[in-house]
């Protein structure tokens, strides 16, 4: 067995997932993730709503992955499916500056376009006036239902905003848009899914015709049918298939890091030289052990 790969997972929805998959994420060479921040399968009724969950990716959810040697990071955004509840858009959109300048904020995201209507294509524009203030990267969503032109309407939507296209990451790619993405110089990231769309047998033949300049895998694992161990599996599969070792970390951890890296934030020394675990921690008074013993990294501790 080859020495273990350093993983980041830059699309998983943690909040969703248990701590059995922290365990084996991190087990599997996860060192960090991204949580895009999203909609929860049943649509908010109220801005605070989105407040708490924006608070608990930049609190308590961090804390969480901290507890079992996972360093997590988020992108804030209101996403496209809440976009078309108008009234509730706004007071989102008045919130975000308070989150985006909050220590694990790699990026803004993840936005676009669901069912690419009027006020989807206003909130996706909105956002990305807000990323060229900030200087941030951002994270695309791209649709499930026409996939192809969404894409290339997300695409150009940012190029007309003045964005520089090496600073988005266009997610939900296939065969049918990776080409596109990547000749316009966007970053191309792919969502490997268990059963249905994009799997990672599909996504070894992506990387054997496309090279690794520019792609990206992830999970978006969430609430749904999703795994949350898409990309170490994915990265071990491509190995055995002949991909070259230095493709497969560019693919599921280096470029990763160069885009969300980019403000400053992630960085490769926050899981080289990391505290260790101690759960014997707390947040705001709460633990994760539910009385089990506490795992504590005691050579790490100084
Ligand atoms: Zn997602």
């Amino acid at each position: 067995m080859e020495e273990k790969m350093m993983i980041i997972d830059p699309h998983v929805h943690m909040t969703a997932r248990t701590t059995d998959d922290y365990e084996a994420m991190a087990e599997a060479g996860v060192v960090a993730v991204i949580e895009p921040s999203f909609w929860l399968g049943q649509p908010r009724t109220q801005v605070g709503s989105f407040q708490d969950y924006y608070s608990s990716l930049v609190g308590w959810e961090p804390f969480r992955a901290s507890q079992f040697g996972i360093k997590h990071y988020c992108t804030i955004g209101l996403n496209s499916k809440e976009a078309n509840n108008e009234a509730l858009a706004e007071q989102v959109m008045e919130l975000l500056p308070l989150y985006l300048h909050k220590e694990n904020v790699v990026a803004i995201g993840e936005i676009g376009y669901d069912d690419q209507t009027p006020a989807e294509d206003k909130y996706f524009r909105w956002q990305l006036e807000l990323a060229k203030e900030l200087n941030l990267p951002v994270q695309v969503h791209t649709p499930h239902r026409d996939k192809r032109s969404g894409t290339i309407r997300s695409m150009e939507v940012c190029l007309e905003h003045g964005l520089d296209p090496s600073m988005v990451v266009i997610d939900h790619n296939n065969e049918e848009t990776v080409k596109e993405v990547l000749d316009r110089g966007f970053l191309a990231a792919f969502t490997i899914y268990p059963k249905t769309k994009m799997g990672n047998e599909r996504m070894v033949e992506v990387v054997r015709k496309f090279g690794s300049n520019g792609i990206i895998v992830d999970s978006s694992a969430d609430w749904g049918v999703s795994d949350p161990l898409a990309v170490p599996k994915t990265a071990s599969l491509m190995l055995k298939r002949g991909i070259a070792r230095e493709d497969v970390v560019k693919t599921c951890y280096q470029n990763a890091l160069d885009i969300f890296g980019m403000n400053g934030k992630m960085k490769e020394s926050d899981w080289l030289n990391p505290e260790g675990i101690n759960q014997t921690k707390l947040f705001n008074d709460n633990s994760v052990l539910r009385g089990q013993q506490p795992k504590v990294d005691t050579d790490k501790i100084v």
